[in-house]
């Protein structure tokens, strides 16, 4: 199988492939982007870093889709809370995913429904979420199934988490799943997006020291869940 991971940050990557002990076989450059690809076990692994925001995450994924053919993407990194009970380091496997930010609702639709899509949420692959939850327990986190949302905002205000959360029924926010989870439905390819958290989206105090202090932990702990996975899939 061809996996495609497509992290934000290096940071994010490095864990994965520091924990998969991995060196690309072959690295492309695409569009300011590089490309790297390595082989683990049957599998062959192409990885990108793509960069904050929505447009950065849509640009990688079509280009990952086009140039690499992987059968599944799975995004993995860190992200904000938006329940007090999910805490620094606990895991959201994203059931689902919707683009907070997007907003006609002038024109009486929704918040976040994106303008003529037949979906509001993007779903993600129900197969490779089971295979993860059936097979892993971390020892000091919890690992949750949930709603994620996305949006070219970094979530710092604790009215502006609780909207987020009561709005969406999500628990976590980030900055990127949900436009990969996009790409990915409008290429009908199956995605997974895994998210480890770093800072509480500010319902704690300021989520930006958390974020810097903590993401290198909630990284690794992301990294773990894709470790398994690769086991199992
Ligand atoms: N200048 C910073 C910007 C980081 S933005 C940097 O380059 O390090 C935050 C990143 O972590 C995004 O990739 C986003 O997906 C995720 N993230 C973590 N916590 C978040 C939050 N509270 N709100 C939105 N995104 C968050």
């Amino acid at each position: 199988m061809i996996l495609g991971i497509i992290c934000a940050m290096q940071e994010e990557l490095d864990e994965i492939t520091k924990e998969l002990a991995l060196t690309p076989v072959n690295r492309i450059d695409l569009c300011s982007n590089s490309y790297s690809v390595y082989t683990s076990g049957s599998h062959t692994i192409v990885s990108g870093v793509c960069g904050i925001g929505k447009v950065n995450a849509a640009v990688t994924t079509q280009l990952m889709i086009d140039k690499f053919t992987p059968d599944k993407i799975i995004n993995v990194g860190v992200a904000g809370s938006l329940s007090q009970n999910l805490v620094f380091g606990d895991v959201v496997i994203a059931e689902d995913l919707v683009q907070h930010d997007f907003d006609i609702t002038p024109f009486g639709v929704r918040l976040g429904q994106i303008a003529r899509m037949d979906t509001f949420s993007f779903p993600t692959d129900s197969s490779v979420n089971k295979l993860i939850l059936d097979n892993l327990a971390l020892p000091e986190n919890k690992i949750v199934l949930g709603r994620i949302v996305s949006g070219d905002q970094f979530i710092d205000d604790k009215s502006k988490a609780e909207f987020l959360a009561k709005e969406f029924d999500a628990v976590a926010c980030e900055m990127e799943g949900a436009a990969i989870a996009h790409v990915c439905y409008l290429n009908k390819l199956p995605v997974c997006v895994i998210r480890s958290l770093s800072d509480m989206a500010g319902q704690d105090g300021e989520a930006i020291h958390s974020f810097n202090d903590l993401k290198f932990m909630a990284a690794a702990r992301a990294a773990k869940v894709v470790v398994n996975l690769l086991e199992h899939i």
